[in-house]
């Protein structure tokens, strides 16, 4: 069917892109067995942010949605020795599976995880500036993670937000379920922000029809 083939398509460029990690795998493998659910980014989605980081040289990344720590050792694993991470999670469920995948994975020295919901923990947060920021929690709290994610960065730096396509969703007049109108309150935002340039990129792999947006603070 179409999903088996987008994922049979996925794992074949990663035969070739990726090497496996052990402690990514891990972190897969403890999720579901602790009944996490299984939407964290895609083997190749993951190298794709790990590009990124590299690319830009990020020494400070802000991480919304954890889940069991797979994208966030994809971002530890891109950084330097003293680089760091900084993840925001709800479920204290999930930050405890994360954390020990982290201890597995040899990167917990580059972690910290900030428990509790993101649109109250975020606000209260007073750092030096994140080069990178990756928005992957509560779709419907999007515009409230992109304002933090604008107060937490400077220019140069870069804002992505997962999820923004879901299978066409977002552009469906007939549609108003809760995830898609956070993603429409977040386009309208970036609308009205002269301060960045954007664009949004569908893509297609073994996690479906989705996409994201790539943000450029200006
Ligand atoms: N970034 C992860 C990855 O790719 O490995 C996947 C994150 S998953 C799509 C979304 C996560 O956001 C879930 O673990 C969920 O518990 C968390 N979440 C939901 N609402 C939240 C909130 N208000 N604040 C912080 N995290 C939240």
């Amino acid at each position: 069917n179409d999903n088996a083939n987008w994922a049979r398509s996925d794992k074949y460029h990663n035969s070739f892109l990726t090497k496996p990690d052990e402690g990514l795998e891990h972190a897969l493998k403890s999720s579901s067995e602790n009944d996490l659910p299984q939407i964290a980014v895609s083997t190749a989605q993951g190298k794709y942010l790990w590009l990124v980081a590299k690319t830009i040289k990020a020494k400070r990344v802000l991480e919304v949605g954890t889940l069991g720590g797979y994208s966030t050792i994809w971002f530890a694993r891109a950084l330097p020795e003293d680089g760091k991470v900084v993840t925001a999670e709800l479920s204290q469920k999930h930050a405890d599976v994360a954390r020990a995948n982290f201890e597995h994975a040899s990167v917990s020295s580059k972690i910290d995880i900030i428990v509790g919901s993101a649109t109250e923990t975020l606000p209260k947060l007073q750092t030096e500036p994140f080069d990178l920021v990756f928005i992957d929690a509560d779709k419907e709290s999007n515009a409230i993670y992109y304002k933090e994610a604008r107060r937490l960065t400077r220019p140069g730096s870069v804002i992505i937000v997962d999820n923004v396509v879901r299978n066409g969703r977002t552009a469906d007049p007939e549609l108003s379920t809760p995830d898609v109108v956070g993603v429409r309150t977040l386009l309208q935002a970036i609308k009205e922000d002269e301060g960045v340039e954007v664009t949004t990129i569908a893509t297609v792999g073994e996690k479906h029809y989705d996409g994201f947006t790539y943000i450029l603070v200006l």
